[in-house]
């Protein structure tokens, strides 16, 4: 029997308890929570992401900052508002909606925003913590919520082998490193695989847990799995609907169909790991709030 991980019941679960911990915090320090979120340009793509993450914030009374800048915004300008905000005690956490139009140089931007208040988790000193297992500082948003959705699957995670297809930045790096620290939301044997493997399927189907943010649809078919592993599926990626050449569908990276009925337990596109990375984003936000005022975590 496959268990199929629902990350929007999880997520709203979450964020009921998230809304609940702001107006505790609200009523004991007369201080409401917020994030800055940065958008640069028109990419309609980011205005989704960008409106959705506003709409989170509202929903659970954190308050949200918007910078809507023109594309035309220039390092120095971009690089001012982020001093600006790293000072401003209203705000505790600052994001900058990626990717940034191509005459800004990621790195500087990111290098800019205080680690204190780098909720999306981009900042070379977090990412040093992830690496650290020091846990004052953030998780990038996507792998927290696949480590969320991982750890209330498989609550023994100690000696898993959790394979992890892909060493993005944003995604497979820090996954890699969150999964081997010794705690109990970790603690597993850690591989991982990119295109420099001859055959990813030789690790993939050793994986108990197998993690996969490839980008490209059917990376992982059936061939490639060992029964009953737990699959967490990142991917997002958009096709032509196969029933009607006219419609578009989302589809992750795994050929779902075909894998999950050899799974104990899999995440689907859309509703798995999607709604966790926002999710994610609110509780880094509470975290900043709690690290800047001095509140145990
Ligand atoms: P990325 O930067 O394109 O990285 C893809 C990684 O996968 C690379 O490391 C690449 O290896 C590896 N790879 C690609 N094809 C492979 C193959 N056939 N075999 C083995 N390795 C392969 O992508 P990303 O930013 O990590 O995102 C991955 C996917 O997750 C995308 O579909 C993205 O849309 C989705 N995503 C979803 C969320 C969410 O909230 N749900 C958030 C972020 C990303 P090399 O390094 O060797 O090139």
């Amino acid at each position: 029997m496959t268990t199929i991980i629902d990350g929007r019941k999880i997520a709203t679960e979450i964020r009921e308890s998230l809304k609940e911990e702001v107006k505790t915090l609200t009523s004991k320090k007369g201080l409401v929570p917020g994030l800055a979120v940065i958008i640069i340009g028109e990419d309609p793509a980011s205005q989704v992401y960008v409106n959705m993450k506003r709409k989170a914030c509202e929903q659970i009374g954190l308050k949200s900052f918007y910078y809507p800048l023109p594309a035309s915004t220039s390092k120095e300008e971009l690089l001012k508002i982020i001093s600006e905000l790293n000072q401003n005690k209203e705000v505790n956490g600052i994001l900058a909606q990626l990717p940034l139009p191509k005459h800004l140089d990621e790195n500087i931007i990111i290098n800019q925003i205080d680690p204190l208040k780098d909720v999306d988790c981009f900042h070379p000193a977090n990412i040093g913590k992830i690496m650290l297992g020091d846990e004052d500082g953030f998780y990038p948003c996507t792998p927290y919520g696949c480590q969320e959705l991982i750890s209330r699957t498989v609550p023994d995670l100690k000696g898993k082998h959790l394979v992890v297809v892909g060493r993005s930045n944003i995604v497979g790096k820090p996954m890699i490193n969150m999964m081997i620290q010794k705690n109990k939301r970790a603690n597993c044997i850690v591989t991982a695989c990119h295109t420099a493997a001859k055959d990813i399927s030789y690790y993939t189907k050793q994986a108990d847990i197998l993690i996969v943010a490839a980008g490209r649809p059917k990376t992982i078919t059936k061939e490639m799995v060992k029964k009953g592993v737990v699959i967490i599926d990142v991917g997002v990626n958009r096709i032509t609907d196969p029933k009607n050449a006219s419609k578009t569908k989302l589809v992750g990276d795994v050929d779902f169909e075909e894998v999950a009925p050899l799974s104990s337990a899999i995440t689907p596109v859309p509703g798995g790991v999607g709604p966790m990375t926002i999710t994610m984003l609110l509780k880094n936000t509470i975290k900043a709030f709690k690290i800047q005022h001095g509140i145990n975590l």
